[in-house]
């Protein structure tokens, strides 16, 4: 127990496992700990200290014990491995004991807590004055990068990378926990000291790792709080890995400006790898494109798609090896059945430079090494750039393949200390000491047969057990006919047992042999793996290589199978699709055809297209059919439609329907407001934002007003001027178009029949002038009294007939409007605009007195150089806080009510 105090001393946040011979024990605290998460029985034993005190104790079978951990782990805990480090036979005293590792959410190579898709990411975070340090690496493959950014870009990349574990300095903890936990609750936060995140801490230990004398060659020299943060998560992996890091080779520089900037909400909005729906795969662009065949493909689609390119050169440097493998199909299917055997390379190289790799672990990298030169053969035929530098990476390691067939047996056992594990012929003293084992063994076979002549007894047996070794049993009925040559070994209740001196012998013989065979396979296997390790960066070029190869194969399989074409790709401001399909939504209907649309904008031209059409119409799946045809352009994908051209863009924007975020506690008013000053103060002239009913978590007029100037401030602030869509219910904004130049409307069109509409799902020129609330409520299955009692309200509403027979209504009206999310919601207003009704909505909550509500709609519409235009013009959105924007929105739409201030 002394000794276990002082283990669990020196690991007071983690859960200590204490293997006592067959078992890993825990005791108290852990011991209830891990009897409650992982349903074990808690026991109690005596403490040892006297006065018959009980310590709870519970403990798992050590050859269990990786699921117990992964359990543990996965629930965000950390256990301290601590195991026997002497022979138990050989120890004097207790036993010693040490603690071999800590395994951690972010640091478990354990294959039950990986997802072969996925990788498994930690973050190291430094916070320095404005900037972010912040490192990110996935421990099961090596992959180890630096950073510098900003809090924006920093929660940004977060969200890509979904880290199970951050680490951070004490000093920090408090802040960062605050930035984290609301954004991150999955993710583990562990705290380190100060000292070494320290500057200059930091770059030693990442030097001294490296055997470097400047960071230079990783491009991290002038980054300093990308070194302080890689230096901090270094420092960490030593302590919970023991320095089994073999496997970190290098670290490299990573640039937030080398892909496409994707705020938070626009990764979730457009569904890239998880579902807004339940968080799950299905339904997502991920789940469409990847088509890859091994895990370290899979994890780099999922990368790409994340991450997509900014320079125009690099998308068509991958479209162009995209392009010859969609066009060479019987080289694709080719490779489709090469990849199929290649296993995951990065990951078993990882577990050979952290020792962990068993025997078969190098007979699945073997077999991959084989494939290699194959393929390197097959693309051969290709002549696309990125195809050729592929070819050019890949290193064959022949005679390190040749040397791990040579060695080892094609289906070795788990264990690497009991023999079973090398080939004959490998090396000569295992080969002497099988002879002597197996002709041992043959003698002893020989034994019984030789034993039964000489004395006649037909049941004598020759055998063997653990305790007692190899034995001669005698019956006790034939007994009488030895003539005493056997010594007596064991009495059983039927027989005896007996050796010879010669049995002893050979029995030592065996024995020794067969100790010094596992003890010689074991070593022989370490010296491989040794040499495994020593072409440890070349597996993993070869891995990365692989990675990509595996991704473009999946891209041309992908525009194959779902008739997608290359798109143009350029510099410029054009933004055109003929035919567009949404990717995702194309492959889910069931039964119905999905209509393909257009969509063309131009920054100089025609920068804005205004989407009207009632709901369900199909403005939300159009929006982000666009924003996804860009992105998969601009991973290097072929796109879901007749032809597109596509001028890079650096960053997408979207405001999309935000009440999935009410489980965080903040209005959707407020959490929409938030996104749409993000767009407004970030947007460049390269961005495309996509907005879909801006202004819907407030009354008609304040959303309408909102929209409204938004989309002015987007078309008449040049530094701001992005291509932008603008989905909305509010088709009042269909007037925009006749004050500014650069904005174009379209509606979903629809068809009306009788008393229904019928959705047509095509986009076409021009604006739709009314909102069909009403039909598509009694669509949604509204009782038929209420769909007829709002049509009698709509049509005092639109004969602004404010009879009490309408205004017993309102209620109904305001409450969708409130709510806005309701289809009726549209039902508030029609052609030609019902001023004072529709105002009214809004009229209680901002007290703005009833009389004047006409008055406030008309000036709406005035031209731009209405004062409250101007106001608008003149704030300064860049130094604004949401709050400050609610309040200036808030004194506008007064002005605009009463613009003489009385
Ligand atoms: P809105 O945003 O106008 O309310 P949505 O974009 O949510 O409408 O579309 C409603 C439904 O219509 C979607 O769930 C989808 O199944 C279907 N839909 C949308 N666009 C198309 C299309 N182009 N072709 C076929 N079905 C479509
Ligand atoms: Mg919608």
């Amino acid at each position: 127990m002394a000794q276990y105090a002082r283990m669990k001393d020196q690991h007071k946040d983690a859960i200590l496992f204490f293997r006592m011979g067959d078992f890993y024990e825990t005791f108290e605290d852990d011991a209830k700990l891990v009897s409650r998460v992982l349903g074990i029985t808690l026991t109690a034993r005596n403490s040892g200290t006297g006065g018959g005190e009980k310590t709870p104790l519970a403990g798992v079978p050590y050859h269990a014990v990786e699921k117990y951990i992964a359990e543990l782990v996965g629930s965000g805990y950390k256990v301290a491995v601590c195991e026997q480090v002497e022979d138990p036979k050989k120890a004097r005293g207790v036993v010693k004991r040490d603690v071999v590792e800590v395994v951690t959410p972010g640091t478990t190579m354990l294959a039950q807590t990986l997802d072969p898709g996925e990788n498994n990411y930690m973050v190291a975070l430094a916070f320095d004055e404005a900037e972010y340090g912040l490192a990110f690496l996935d421990l099961s493959t090596g992959e180890f990068r630096a950073a510098e950014l900003n809090e924006e870009n920093l929660l940004s990349e977060l969200n890509r990378l979904d880290p199970a574990e951050a680490i951070v300095s004490y000093d920090w903890a408090e802040q960062a926990a605050a930035l984290l936990e609301p954004r991150f609750p999955e993710m583990a936060i562990s705290r380190l000291e100060e000292w070494a995140f320290s500057y200059d801490h930091a770059r030693q230990v990442l030097l001294d790792h490296f055997e470097v004398l400047t960071l230079k060659g990783f491009g991290c020299d002038e980054m300093a709080g990308g070194v302080s943060a890689a230096g901090g998560m270094l420092v960490y992996l030593r302590e919970t890995q023991k320095n089994r890091l073999a496997h970190l080779k290098s670290m490299a520089r990573y640039d937030v400006a080398d892909s496409m900037l994707m705020d938070t909400e626009t990764q979730r909005n457009l569904e890239l790898i998880t579902s807004l729906r339940d968080g799950g795969r299905e339904g997502t662009l991920l789940s469409v494109m990847d088509r890859t065949y091994t895990p370290m493909g899979a994890r780099y689609m999922r990368q790409a798609i994340t991450r997509p390119l900014v320079s125009a050169e690099a998308v068509l440097a991958r479209q162009g090896a995209v392009g010859e493998l969609h066009a060479e199909h019987g080289t694709r299917d080719a490779f489709a059945d090469l990849l199929k055997t290649m296993g995951d390379l990065e990951r078993l190289a990882a577990r050979v430079g952290s020792e962990r790799a068993n025997a078969r672990d190098l007979i699945a990298l073997k077999t991959a090494l084989h494939v290699i030169p194959v393929i390197k053969e097959t693309l051969k035929s290709l002549k696309a750039g990125l195809s050729a530098g592929l070819r050019d990476g890949l290193r064959e390691l022949k005679s390190l393949a040749e040397n791990l067939d040579r060695a080892l047996v094609d289906d070795p056992p788990l264990s690497l200390t009991e023999g079973g594990l090398i080939r004959a012929a490998y090396n000569e003293e295992l080969d002497d000491l099988r002879t002597v084992s197996s002709g041992g063994k043959r003698w002893i076979a020989e034994l019984q047969q030789k034993e039964r002549e000489r004395t006649g007894i037909q049941s004598l047996k020759v055998d063997y057990n653990r305790v007692f070794g190899y034995y001669i049993e005698v019956t006790k009925p034939n007994l009488h006919r030895l003539e005493g040559e056997y010594i007596r070994k064991q009495t059983m209740r039927n027989a005896e047992r007996f050796f010879t001196p010669e049995l002893k012998e050979y029995e030592e013989k065996i024995l020794g042999a067969e100790e010094k065979i596992g003890e010689l396979e074991y070593a022989l296997f370490l010296e491989l793996r040794e040499e495994v390790a020593a072409s440890l960066g070349e597996i993993q070029g070869n891995g990365r290589s692989i990675a990509q190869l595996d991704f473009l194969t999946a891209l041309a399989e992908l525009a194959a199978r779902n008739d997608y074409v290359a798109p143009e790709i350029d510099d410029g401001s054009v933004l055109e699709i003929d035919d567009g399909r949404h990717p995702v939504v194309e492959q889910l209907l069931q039964g119905e055809a999905f209509v393909p649309n257009d969509t063309q904008l131009d920054t100089r031209t025609k920068q804005i297209a205004l989407i009207t059409g009632p709901n369900m119409a199909g403005k939300s799946t159009y929006l982000r059919q666009v924003g996804l045809i860009v992105l998969m352009a601009q991973v290097g994908s072929f796109v879901p439609a007749r032809s597109a051209r596509i001028g890079i863009v650096d960053r997408i924007f979207t405001r999309v329907g935000a009440s999935d975020n009410l489980a965080r506690g903040e209005s959707t008013f407020l959490v929409e407001m938030n996104e749409t000053a993000n767009i407004l103060n970030n947007a460049t002239p390269r961005s495309l934002v996509l907005l879909d009913e801006i202004g819907r978590g407030t009354s008609t007029y304040d959303g309408l007003s909102i929209a409204w100037s938004v989309t002015e401030f987007l078309h008449n602030t040049p530094e701001r001027a992005a291509k932008t869509l603008f989905a909305t219910h509010y088709h009042e904004l269909i007037e925009l178009a006749s004050s500014l130049d650069r904005i174009a409307n379209y509606n979903v069109a629809i068809r009306e029949q009788d008393d229904r509409i019928v959705f047509l799902r095509k986009v076409m020129p021009g604006g739709s002038d009314r909102s069909y609330g009403i039909q598509v409520a009694r669509m949604a299955g509204l009782p038929r009294s209420v769909v007829e009692r709002a049509r009698v309200i709509l049509a005092n509403l639109e004969g602004e007939d404010l009879a009490p027979g309408g205004q017993d209504g309102q209620g109904g009206v305001e409450d969708a409007d409130g709510t806005g999310g309701a289809a009726g919601s549209d039902g508030a207003g029609g052609p030609g605009s019902p001023a004072g009704a529709a105002g009214e909505a809004g009229t209680p909550r901002h007290g703005m007195p009833r009389a004047e509500s006409a008055e406030y709609q008309l000036s709406l519409f005035l031209p731009a150089d209405h004062p409250v235009v101007e106001d608008i013009k003149e704030l300064d959105l860049d130094v604004m806080t949401p709050v400050e924007a609610m309040n200036a929105l808030y004194r506008l739409q007064q002005k605009a009510a009463d613009p003489d201030g009385e």
